[in-house]
């Protein structure tokens, strides 16, 4: 800490750290260092002829070394007549200069022996000032090995640092660091860095709220339930559909309660590495304790939570297993009353693995559904407060439009809305925007120019007024809201439904549901004796629903009361099918004579209607959009119809605008 502070303004003198370039320096000056100890005056390499003509017969030889074990001659000339040397130095290239102490030439020999006679005979022939001495040096050159092992190991060392913190960062950071990938990757809030939500910025989730406030009370009063005996509970898991609010709802508690909260995701602990995710559970578990009490939430705990496979020689996911392992250990390890509490967040509950899911560990499940009417009122009261807003606009409207949307959509509709407001330089944002919005959000952009023929233009208009037809005429059917054949997305045209928010659904509301469907196609093959590709969404639609009704929902007379759905996903990656092949059978033609009813009804319904089709068709392909109002025009009130909610823009907007604002959407969110 002697250094002055840099400029910068830096107050906090940097803390001499152990970092990567320390290693790699090191390793630069040794190569720098070796180099430079090689060069420095070693010895040339020259041959016994030379050195018998051009250097003893001149008598400028001191003496000569013979290294018997290396098969080499070391030549050490006299001080002062080193100097003569020079030329054969800087000739070599090698940027080196005579050393002084020698040796300063070296050649290799046979064997020492015969080399020592041929040397005799040769020196007899010189005068005796002339002759040299010879000696022998059988000692091992150990620094030459050493050096040259030490280089080795120090090369293989550096490129194995290199690749691993290149795996550690390809798989979301080590911190820069090798010796950080064991440490939780837990993002921590507290007193400096707060968590700002709290349960006013929930909408909706009432049951969700009273049993995840329970647990704000135990962090807050333990003393309450400790005194009569009870066990705060370790962990809450929240279960529910993407979207929905889980994240917020265990920020919101850590807002409420006013603790450490750690917030990290499943993935997290999953590294290339062995071992890593048990060390990063372990030190979660460390730091949670040290700031205890705290919430520590672990958002998509299926990553690892996944039921253990029961085959371990085939799952070959043994890291994600000791990672489970760990976690498992951890949360029994710890006693109830040290005031850690562990919210985890899931899609899938089902493929959990049990022991996960048991008593002790997380104790509760709090299930966060997809918001229903109400609940989606009140996420858009959330959403709108930063918003200016036209006051005539109605939040129960916009409840009514979005079905089956999830408090993530819904916030992304209001910032849609805001966006296309501001595009359209309005000061307020209005009914439109956000019936815009919404279009946007479910059926993508618009694509004005896409390249569409007037042929094709037609098949397009007979396909969706198909659509339409069959659903207005159907009693079941989803209520339709509007078409259009503005192609959207990846659609060419599109009806758009608003789908009954209801929690069964009978055998006849499905099979009117999939002549509706199948409308678009029946309408090509009455209309224009020919189907084309365009019916492709719609037929994959149709046969996951035939094939529902008839595996999982027992809906068909032939298969009786049987399903084959799994709700514990322990089946799903099982290779054999749980039915035999005869009752295979049976279900692929069940599901295809499903099909063909639904199929024939369709085309019954259009044939029946043909006038009215046709003017629907020629209606879409003039305004390229038409509302629930035009059908009535045309067929007159639906059957067993309730409230039609108009979306259908004021009067005084013009068709052509009305074409580009406001398309719709291939089919309802609801599943
Ligand atoms: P997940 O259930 O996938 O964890 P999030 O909690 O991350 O979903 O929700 C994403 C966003 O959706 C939130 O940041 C919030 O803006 C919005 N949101 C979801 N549910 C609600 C809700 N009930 N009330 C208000 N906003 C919500």
């Amino acid at each position: 800490m002697s250094n002055n502070s840099k400029s910068g303004g830096n107050s906090k003198l940097p803390r001499p750290k152990f970092s990567i370039y320390w290693i790699y320096a090191i390793i630069a000056l040794a190569f720098v260092g070796l180099n430079l100890f090689y060069s420095g005056g070693g010895p040339i390499e020259t041959n016994f002829q030379k050195v018998k003509i051009q250097m003893l017969a001149k008598g400028d030889v001191e003496k000569m070394v013979i290294v018997s074990n290396q098969r080499r001659v070391d030549v050490y000339l006299k001080k002062d007549r080193i100097a003569n040397y020079k030329k054969d130095f800087e000739s070599t290239n090698s940027y080196k200069s005579p050393s002084k102490a020698g040796p300063q030439f070296y050649f290799s020999i046979g064997s020492p022996d015969e080399f020592q006679k041929s040397l005799d005979e040769y020196q007899k022939t010189l005068p005796a000032d002339k002759q040299v001495t010879i000696t022998f040096d059988n000692s091992k050159n150990w620094t030459g090995d050493v050096i040259s092992i030490l280089l080795y190991v120090g090369l293989i060392v550096l490129v194995w640092i290199f690749l691993f913190r290149r795996m550690s960062k390809g798989a979301g950071g080590g911190g820069g660091n090798i010796f950080s990938v064991g440490k939780s990757r837990a993002q921590l809030f507290d007193k400096e860095n707060h968590v700002r939500v709290n349960f006013n910025d929930v909408a909706g989730l009432d049951e969700a709220k009273v049993e995840i406030m329970e647990i704000v009370d135990f962090l807050k009063n333990p003393q309450k339930y400790t005194e009569l005996g009870g066990k705060i509970p370790k962990g809450a898991l929240l279960v529910g559909p993407p979207g929905t609010g889980k994240t917020l709802l265990a920020k919101a508690v850590a807002g409420e309660a006013n603790v450490p909260f750690f917030s990290l995701s499943g993935s997290d602990f999953v590294e290339m590495f062995v071992g890593v995710g048990a060390s990063r559970v372990r030190d979660l578990f460390k730091q949670a304790k040290e700031k205890a009490p705290c919430i520590v939430f672990i958002d998509e705990i299926d990553a690892i939570g996944r039921a253990r496979g029961k085959n371990a020689n085939f799952s070959g996911n043994d890291e994600r297993e000791n990672t489970l392992n760990q976690l498992l250990t951890e949360m029994d390890g710890f006693g109830t009353n040290v005031g850690v509490i562990i919210l985890a967040a899931t899609n899938r509950a089902d493929i959990l693995d049990r022991a996960l899911l048991r008593a002790g560990r997380f104790d509760r499940q709090i299930y966060v559904e997809l918001p229903d009417l109400n609940g989606r009122e009140e996420i858009f009261k959330v959403h709108l407060r930063p918003l200016k807003l036209d006051a005539k606009l109605d939040t129960s409207f916009l409840a009514k439009q979005t079905p089956g949307f999830s408090g993530a959509d819904i916030a992304n509709v209001c910032n849609e809305a805001a966006l296309i407001a501001a595009r359209k330089n309005k000061a307020q944002v209005d009914k439109q925007d956000f019936l815009d919005a919404v279009d946007r959000i479910i059926g993508g952009l618009e694509k004005k120019n896409k390249i569409i023929s007037q042929d094709e233009k037609k098949t397009i208009a007979y396909h969706e007024a198909g659509h339409a037809t069959v659903s207005w005429l159907l009693e079941y059917a989803n209520p339709l809201l509007k078409v259009t054949i503005v192609p959207r997305g990846r659609a060419l045209g599109a009806a758009w439904y608003l789908p009954e928010e209801r929690q069964i659904t009978t055998t006849e509301q499905i099979m009117d549901e999939l002549s509706a469907t199948l409308g678009g196609r029946a309408s090509e093959e009455i209309v224009f004796g020919k189907i084309s590709t365009g019916a492709l969404n719609d037929l994959e639609r149709v046969t996951k629903q035939a094939y529902a009704m008839v595996t999982y929902y027992g809906m068909n007379k032939e298969l009786g009361n049987i399903s084959f759905y799994d709700s514990s996903g322990q089946n799903e990656y099982a290779l054999a099918k749980p039915y035999s092949e005869k009752t295979a059978e049976l279900i692929d033609s069940e599901a295809k004579h499903i099909i063909e009813v639904a199929y024939v009804k369709a085309k019954e319904v259009l044939e029946q209607n043909r006038e009215g089709l046709n003017k629907l068709a020629e209606l879409l392909l003039e305004k390229e959009v038409i509302f629930s109002e035009d059908l009535e025009n045309i067929f007159g009130k639906r059957k067993g119809a309730k409230e039609i909610l108009s979306v259908k823009p004021a009067e005084e907007s013009k068709p052509a605008e009305l074409a580009e604002g406001t398309s719709s959407v291939e089919e309802s969110k609801e599943e």
